[in-house]
């Protein structure tokens, strides 16, 4: 199962961008077409955050649509999964813009103050 290193990078990116300060929760986009199963992604934070700034941390994910662009009718479209012709004129060959990203987006960090 490639989660657990792909969370691996995830985990590492949050840790350097809390410089040092716990984790309070990591907010991380997964598109439908990552290929990226969240559970799978659930289960590898389990297992790595222990030890980490990240241990007491919330996982939160946001799972996007699947947003495809078709050249020919010049349509932005979100297709419902493995159904990629584009809605106004039929044409399969949409040019894949956005779904398939696994992101870090934000951390949440104690407040200092
Ligand atoms: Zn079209």
């Amino acid at each position: 199962m490639h989660e657990l290193s792909l969370m691996t990078n995830l985990l590492d990116a949050a840790v350097n961008a809390a410089d040092g300060a716990p984790i309070c929760a990591l907010r991380v986009r997964v598109g439908p077409l990552s290929g990226v199963v969240v559970e799978a992604l659930r289960f590898a934070f389990e297992a790595l955050t222990p030890g980490t700034p990240a241990a007491n941390a919330r996982l939160d994910i946001e799972e996007t649509l699947p947003a495809f662009h078709c050249p020919h009718c010049n349509m932005d479209f979100s297709p419902p999964a493995l159904h990629y012709e584009c809605p106004a004129c039929g044409a399969v060959d949409g040019e894949l813009r956005g779904g398939d990203e696994l992101e870090l987006i934000a951390i949440e960090v104690p407040d200092h103050v």
